[in-house]
């Protein structure tokens, strides 16, 4: 997969489209997804152009990766779930049903979650 600039994320970060914003710092940007699937459904994206966890993982600097990791779990501890337990989810490619070409953790909380993975 290539980035493609105009993917719905990227238009978020460019503030073209809103967003329900709840963390920014200088490589980090989360927010409420559109169509929450449990009472706390939070999207962390990095703020540089990577396609996935695979891209992000092999291009992106040591800062930018360590800032994701560390914003992931802050956001989750101010979001009220850290104590309660919470799922996180990165979608890569094809087999998992990636829909945004633009890397981001699902942080799914608030409730408790069924199967890790779907049977079929
Ligand atoms: P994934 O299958 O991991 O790529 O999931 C993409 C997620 O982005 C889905 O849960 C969508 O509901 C969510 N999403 C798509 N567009 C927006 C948007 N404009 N604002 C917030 N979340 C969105």
């Amino acid at each position: 997969m290539t980035y493609d600039p105009n993917n719905i994320f990227a238009r978020i970060l460019r503030g073209e489209v809103p967003c329900q914003k709840v963390y920014e710092d200088a490589h980090v940007l989360a927010f409420n997804d559109i169509r929450p699937q449990t009472p706390v459904h939070i999207l962390v994206i990095p703020k540089g152009a990577y396609v996935s966890l695979d891209d992000f993982s092999a291009k992106a600097s040591d800062v930018e990766i360590a800032a994701f990791v560390r914003a992931v779990g802050k956001i989750a501890r101010d979001n009220g779930v850290a104590e309660s337990g919470y799922r996180i989810l990165a979608n890569h490619g094809v087999h998992a049903h990636q829909e945004v070409p633009h890397f981001h953790v699902h942080i799914f909380g608030g409730r408790q979650m069924g199967a890790m993975v779907p049977k079929s």
